[in-house]
């Protein structure tokens, strides 16, 4: 029996409906066995999503506040069992803990937010050119949603789309990544215990499908799903957004990054460094946002190469391990595939390089893949590194001037998150209107959003928004309605005439 197992039963005591063969769940910590599942048929899901239309007729007409109270209960059941899912986000993906707390409390920051988005789902009046007429933009709720999620953030990314669709309106269905079903599960029973008492919420208004890419696909594939969200690869994304668009459905896809900061001769690097470094090994390179280039001015990056290869040295030596332990700053990578990634682009680039630092596997003794983070400092960027690999792999590449440094900043083909470290705000306010991503930050790094904006990035990121700002109206259906309210014949726009007589 796995370690882990008491933690595991406290957060999902229905295990047993889920148990199986065919989804053999492992923990990256030491690559052992925590959970043997099963996953759903093709008939099953069929089912689900008809459960979840009758269950959107029904919550679709609860008005929109006490959808709210409904996540607002939900908010304060995820601090209640805050540090259980925490620890289990750890188990799963192989964050460190202190990330594995910082990703619930993401959650419950969501539920916060969506609680008071449930009073401001605002629609607009608009002013008619025809005399007695009055114009409105009304947002209805859409229908289920599908999401679809990755696994190095199992369970905040559910929480972004889930609870923004539960106050608008929508009931959901969510496959998990086959790599962290266990995460999805003990979510889908902290949400069953706040529904059992919440009399309003039909039954299945959230539901769990657990399956890989052929489940997936059904959900992608299925009319009834008026919005899929997939966060994934841009190989996933690829695959669905023709699909759904091909059903005339709506996606909001969530993909790979290839981030990078740009470091001016002006940046406090006091300031700098700390940003630099937790972007670039944080989450052992495990982030949608890490950062994997660093543009450095070339007066700097001397100085910067020495700093950072001296951080890189002490994380590989001393920091590197089981991400449960308080001590560990990196854990391990989530599998085998994941490290043999890592090395063959080290491999393919090793040879063009000024220099590698890092990047050996580290033995902790049992079987994890853990590794050193790498520096690969470059003469010019490479079309080796136009490709997101998912690992601590950071280039670190010389410029000369802004403008040759924002085309290399901007020449990968994901846009998803930016940043430059400067103290001259005209940098700063040219790198915001110059950066391609969908976020451009200044003096801290590319990763560790807030909930309160709109998260997402463009190109072959995806497009899609999630999480704060206006975002929930990817969620809710837009109507315009105009009504006459006067006697006479009513006039036509534009001023058509079109007298019978
Ligand atoms: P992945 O693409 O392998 O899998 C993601 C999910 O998509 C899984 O649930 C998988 O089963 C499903 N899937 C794969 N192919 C599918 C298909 N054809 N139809 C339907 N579903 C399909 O990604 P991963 O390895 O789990 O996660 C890492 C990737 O996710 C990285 O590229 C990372 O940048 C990205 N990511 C992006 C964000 C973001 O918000 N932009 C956030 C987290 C992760």
């Amino acid at each position: 029996m796995s370690k882990y197992a008491e933690l595991i039963n406290r957060l999902i005591p229905n295990l047993d409906a889920y148990r199986g063969t065919d989804l053999v769940v492992t923990t990256p910590i030491d690559g052992s066995e925590i959970a043997s599942l099963r996953m759903n048929t093709a008939a099953e899901l069929d089912q689900m999503i008809t459960q979840s239309v009758t269950a959107f007729q029904a919550w679709r007409k609860v008005p929109a506040p006490i959808r709210g109270e409904f996540v607002r209960r939900l908010g304060n059941e995820l601090r209640e069992h805050k540090e259980d899912l925490s620890q289990l986000v750890t188990i799963e993906c192989g964050k460190i803990i202190t990330e594995g707390r910082g990703e619930v409390q993401e959650m419950i920051d969501i539920c916060d937010f969506a609680v008071g988005l449930s009073r401001q789902l605002y629609g607009l009046t608009i002013v008619s050119e025809r005399p007695n007429h009055s114009m409105q933009e009304n947002w209805h709720p859409l229908g289920p949603v599908g999401i679809i999620s990755a696994f190095n953030f199992p369970v905040a990314v559910w929480s972004w789309n889930a609870c923004l669709a539960f106050v608008c309106g929508d009931s959901t269905i969510w496959k998990p990544s086959e790599k962290t079903p266990l995460t999805a599960l003990a979510v889908q029973a902290i949400v069953d215990r706040v529904a059992k008492d919440f009399p309003e919420a039909p039954e299945r208004l959230s539901q769990v499908v657990l399956g890989a890419v052929a489940i997936g696909e059904q959900l992608v594939d299925d009319r009834r799903i008026p919005l899929i969200s997939a966060t994934g690869s841009t190989r996933m994304g690829a695959q669905v957004g023709p699909r759904v668009a091909a059903r005339f459905g709506r996606s909001l896809l969530e993909l790979g990054g290839n981030n990078a900061i740009i470091v001016t001769p002006s940046a406090d690097l006091g300031v700098a460094m700390p940003s630099m470094l937790f972007g670039a090994v944080g989450t052992a390179g495990q982030r949608c946002t890490t950062t994997r280039r660093l543009i450095v001015h070339r007066s700097l990056i001397d100085n910067v190469h020495e700093q950072l290869k001296k951080a890189y040295a002490h994380l590989g030596d001393t920091k590197v391990g089981d991400p449960l332990d308080a001590n560990t700053l990196i854990g391990p990578l989530i599998d085998q595939m994941s490290y043999d990634g890592m090395q063959r682009k080290l491999n393919e680039v090793r040879s063009q390089a000024v220099e590698v630092t890092g990047g050996e596997q580290v033995s902790i003794g049992n079987g994890g893949f853990y590794v050193k983070p790498a520096l690969v400092r470059l003469e010019k960027q490479l079309d080796e590194v136009c490709e997101e690999v998912f690992a601590p792999i950071c280039y670190l590449i010389p410029y000369d001037n802004l403008d040759e440094a924002m085309a290399m900043h901007n020449e990968v083909p994901q846009g998803l998150s930016s940043a430059i470290m400067t103290t001259d705000v005209r940098e700063a306010e040219y790198f915001k209107q110059n950066s391609d991503c969908g976020i451009a930050n200044v003096n801290i790094g590319t990763s560790g959003a807030e909930i309160g904006g709109a998260f997402g990035g463009e190109k072959e990121t995806g497009g899609g928004r999630e999480s704060g700002s206006d975002a929930w109206k990817a969620y809710m259906r837009r109507q315009t309605s105009t009504t006459y309210y006067g006697s006479e014949r009513p006039a036509l726009a534009q001023g058509v005439q079109f007298d019978l007589e």
